[in-house]
C-alpha cells in the first residue's frame, strides 16, 4: 500500500483575485472554496502535480512543490 505524499502547494492570498480558475482546473479537487472565493488547500495528499493550477493562476498566486521561487 502506498502512502500518498503530501505536495506542497503555497496560494498568496494577497495577491489572489478568488477568480476560481485554479478551483476549476484542479482535477483531483484539491481546493475547496473560502467565503470570500479563494482556494483553500483542502486536500494536498490528492496532487498529482499537474500545475495547471500554478499555470493557470493569472495572478501567479500559487506555488506547487515548493520550486520556481526558491526554497524558504
Ligand atoms: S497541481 Fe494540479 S492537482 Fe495539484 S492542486 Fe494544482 S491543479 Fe490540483
Ligand atoms: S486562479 Fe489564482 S487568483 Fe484565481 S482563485 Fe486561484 S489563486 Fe486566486
Amino acid at each position: 500500500m502506498a502512502t500518498k505524499e503530501k505536495v506542497r502547494i503555497d496560494i498568496n492570498l494577497d495577491w489572489c483575485k478568488g477568480c476560481g480558475i485554479c478551483i476549476a482546473f484542479c482535477p483531483t479537487k484539491v481546493f475547496d472554496v473560502s467565503a470570500d472565493n479563494k482556494p483553500l488547500v483542502a486536500r494536498p495528499e490528492d496532487c498529482i502535480q499537474c500545475m495547471l493550477c500554478e499555470i493557470r493562476c493569472p495572478d501567479l498566486a500559487i506555488n506547487v512543490g515548493g520550486g520556481t521561487d526558491g526554497e524558504k
